[in-house]
C-alpha cells in the first residue's frame, strides 16, 4: 500500500543566488540533512562545479564517476548518478569541476535549458521516490541556474546578513521572471531565509529589517546564525545535524525545514 502522505512527486527546490559565500551549499546540506532526519527522502543535486556540497557529504572527488556533468550532458540518467550519503535518507547526485564546461557544451543544443528537468521528470527517476530534490547552484546566473530553476517547483534564496546583501537580489529576480516567462510558469519563491545572522550587530537586524519590509511574507522566520558549529562540519563531511546536535546552527536548520514544511501545508506541494 502506497502511504497517502508522500508527496507524489517530489517537490523541487532551486537554492539560488548569484552571490558566493552566502550560504547556498551549507543551507542545501544542513536543509537537506534536517528533511532526512524528519524522514524524508531526500535528493542533493550538486549543480555546482566547485562540488562542495559533494565534499561536504563526504564525497571523495576522485570516486567520483559519473555526476551531473554525465547527467546534464545526456550522458548518465538520474539512477546512475545518485550515490548514498552517510546521512540515512539523504542521497546525492555529485558534481565535479567538468560541470563548469557544460555551458559551452550545451551552446548549441536546443533544449540546454531543459536538461536538468527531464533527467529529474524520467519514469525512472520518479520510481526513486524522492519526497525533495535540493538543487546546490553556482554562484551565477549562467545555464547552470537557469537549468535548475526550470526543473524546480521553487527558488530558495540564502541572503547572508551583511551590507549590500539586498542589491543582488533585483538581478536574480529578474532570472527568476525570464525563467517564469519562457520555461516554468508555476516557478515560486519558496522563500528567502537570512543566514549567517547576528543579532548582536546592528548590521545585521537593519539587513533584517529591510528585507522584511522589502520582501514581507517571503522572509522565513527562521534565521540561521552565525555558528562556528556550522562553518566546522564540512571539514568532517558532516551536516552540522551529525556534527553537533545540540549547536544553535542545527536547531536552526530544524526550523527551517519545519517552517518550509508548514508553509507548503495547504498547498498543492
Ligand atoms: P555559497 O554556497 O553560497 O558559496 P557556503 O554555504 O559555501 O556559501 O558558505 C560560505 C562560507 O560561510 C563557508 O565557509 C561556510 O562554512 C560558512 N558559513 C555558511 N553559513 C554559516 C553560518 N550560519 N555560520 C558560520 N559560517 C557559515
Ligand atoms: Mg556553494
Amino acid at each position: 500500500m502506497p502511504d497517502p502522505s508522500r508527496l507524489r512527486e517530489p517537490k523541487i527546490v532551486a537554492i539560488a543566488n548569484q552571490k558566493g559565500g552566502v550560504g547556498k551549499t551549507t543551507t542545501t546540506i544542513n536543509l537537506g540533512a534536517a528533511l532526512a532526519e524528519a524522514n524524508f527522502k531526500v535528493l542533493v543535486i550538486d549543480l555546482d562545479p566547485q562540488g562542495n556540497a559533494s565534499t561536504g557529504l563526504g564525497s571523495i572527488s576522485t570516486d567520483r564517476n559519473l555526476t551531473t556533468y554525465d547527467l546534464l550532458l545526456e550522458e548518465a540518467p538520474l539512477e546512475s548518478v545518485i550515490c548514498p550519503t552517510d546521512i540515512p535518507n539523504l542521497m546525492l547526485a555529485p558534481s565535479t569541476t567538468d560541470l563548469s564546461s557544460a555551458d559551452i557544451e550545451l551552446v548549441s543544443n536546443e533544449r540546454r535549458s531543459f536538461l536538468l528537468r527531464d533527467a529529474l521528470r524520467s519514469p525512472a527517476a520518479e520510481e526513486l521516490a524522492f519526497d525533495h530534490v535540493l538543487i546546490d547552484c553556482p554562484p551565477s546566473l549562467n545555464l547552470l541556474t537557469v537549468n535548475a530553476m526550470v526543473a524546480a517547483h521553487s527558488v530558495l534564496v540564502p541572503l547572508q546578513s551583511e551590507f549590500f546583501a539586498l542589491e543582488g537580489l533585483s538581478q536574480l529576480m529578474l532570472t527568476l521572471r525570464e525563467v517564469r516567462q519562457s520555461a516554468n510558469p508555476s516557478l515560486r519563491i519558496e522563500g528567502i531565509v537570512l543566514t549567517m545572522f547576528d543579532a548582536r550587530n546592528n548590521l545585521s537586524l537593519q539587513v533584517e529589517e529591510d528585507a522584511r519590509k522589502a520582501l514581507g511574507d517571503l522572509v522565513f522566520e527562521t534565521r540561521v546564525p552565525r555558528n562556528v558549529r556550522i562553518s566546522e562540519a564540512p571539514s568532517f563531511a558532516q551536516s552540522v545535524l551529525d556534527y553537533d546536535t545540540r549547536s544553535k546552527g542545527s536547531a536552526a536548520y530544524r526550523a527551517l525545514a519545519k517552517e518550509m514544511l508548514q508553509r507548503n501545508v495547504g498547498s498543492i506541494r
